[in-house]
């Protein structure tokens, strides 16, 4: 039988009030393209030619960005791969607001131009005092290429063997810093660095001595490092990279760097990322002293680096509203999130769900090593790959999968989440 002619054509199917409507919401290429997968699906007698309208608009992208949404229940808190830190409910209502025009760059008062990002820079300095000035840019690597590139092309940047440190995904820092013009002045060792080996460096030559914290790993044993105070006579600006963006000690980080502290053991100037434990959307922070953050702003360069009016205000609202997902995640009470387990175990009942102790983490460039005790439901190892294509991430263990609730942010009803697995699952 030629089930080929029965199945409808792309224009009469494209004229169902539904898809219709879904053409002027995602456009109609996007439409069409779920269309022509509903008539394939049909000719391949997966599903009745009389379907294919239905299965086209089930098949229908929420939005018209190519972007899903996921949950995060893999225990690492800041999972690079998955968009580091997610935006508190504050921070989606203020870039939501900042997507149409806005006045970023004009005085409504006088008509005039008014200077960009300046309620978030005043956000940022008012969150963290010991900076004389701030500046914000793109991501944590373009703070540093700004910093690399106005203070000390074609001159030295003194740092440790230490602190040559690879991020992730191949970004080695010591390469992006030689990519500006910069020379890399090496001192000391890869485990033992002291205060005497960066003064023995720094001469003419010297642009500024970086500080860099080697955020993902940990040297154990016979090592030495030379703290920010140590090197604040040398007569060169000091910059410490302190990656997670803390901006004061976080009590149950101690061995984590954060803006204030750096900044009164007398850095000149601070960089760290804007999507890491501050818990906001990328961006790349610069504090310190006024004259340098300053003359990095006037950088030609800092146009190129410039944040988009979206970012400012999803920063601006991470800094000054309630506390973003991220920072709960971290501050979460074990016991709640082992109650929030136990919950979504019991609604999983006939699925071999079992809640069982867990070990979440930072992750994404911020204290390596710290173990957060958290709580998860494991579920069968095949489960893994159909929980992902639904957009629940998990983390694959002794061949189960823990769906890790520390992350998952608590707003997120353990009926509603059981609801997404066992749809999941019922089909297998
Ligand atoms: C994460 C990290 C960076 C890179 O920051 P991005 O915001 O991802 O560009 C640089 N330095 C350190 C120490 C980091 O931890």
């Amino acid at each position: 039988m030629d089930t080929r002619r029965r199945v409808p054509r792309t224009d009469a199917v494209l004229a169902d009030s539904r898809l219709v409507e879904a053409a002027g919401r995602l456009g109609r290429g996007i439409v069409k393209a779920a269309v022509n997968r509903a008539q394939e699906r049909a000719r391949a007698g997966e599903i009745p030619a009389e379907d294919v309208a239905d299965a086209a608009v089930a098949a229908l992208p929420a939005t018209a960005a190519s972007l899903r949404p996921v949950i995060n229940a893999t225990g690492v808190l800041l999972h690079t791969n998955l968009g580091r830190a997610p935006l508190s409910e504050a921070a989606r209502v203020a870039l939501a607001e900042a997507a149409g025009c806005t006045d970023v760059e004009f005085d409504l008062e006088t008509g005039g131009r008014g200077r960009r990002g300046r309620g978030t820079l005043a956000a940022l300095a008012a969150a963290c005092p010991a900076a004389e000035a701030v500046h914000a840019v793109n991501n944590n690597a373009a703070a540093l290429v700004l910093v690399a590139t106005a203070l000390a092309q074609g001159r030295e940047i003194v740092i440790s063997r230490g602190e040559m440190v690879e991020i992730g995904d191949g970004f080695r820092l010591p390469e992006l810093l030689a990519s500006t013009g910069a020379r890399l002045r090496e001192v000391g060792t890869t485990n033992r660095t002291t205060a005497a080996d960066y003064a023995e460096a720094v001469g003419p030559d010297t642009g500024f001595v970086l500080k860099v914290h080697p955020s993902n790993f940990r040297i154990e044993g016979f090592t030495a490092e030379a703290p920010v105070r140590s090197l604040t006579g040398l007569g060169v600006p000091v910059v410490a990279d302190i990656g997670s963006g803390l901006l004061a000690p976080e009590p149950l980080l101690p061995a984590e760097p954060d803006a204030a502290t750096a900044l009164t053991d007398g850095a000149d100037l601070v960089t760290a990322s804007g999507d890491k434990l501050l818990g906001g959307p990328q961006a790349g922070l610069l504090l310190g002293r006024s004259a340098l953050v300053e003359r990095l702003r006037r950088h030609p360069l800092a146009r190129a680096l410039r944040v988009d009016k979206l970012t400012l205000a999803a920063l601006e609202a991470s800094l000054r509203g309630p506390e973003p997902p991220a920072v709960q995640a971290l501050h979460a009470d074990p016991v709640t999130v082992r109650e929030r387990a136990a919950l979504l175990a019991k609604e999983l009942s006939g699925h071999d769900a079992r809640v069982v102790d867990s070990v979440a983490r930072v992750g994404g460039g911020g204290a390596p090593g710290v173990e957060l005790p958290s709580a998860a439901v494991s579920l069968p190892g095949d489960c893994a790959v159909p929980l992902r294509r639904a957009g629940i991430v998990g983390r694959v263990e002794d061949g189960r999968v823990l769906l890790d609730l520390r992350a998952v942010p608590a707003e997120l009803d353990p009926a509603d989440l059981a609801a997404r697995v066992r749809d999941v699952l019922g089909e297998r």
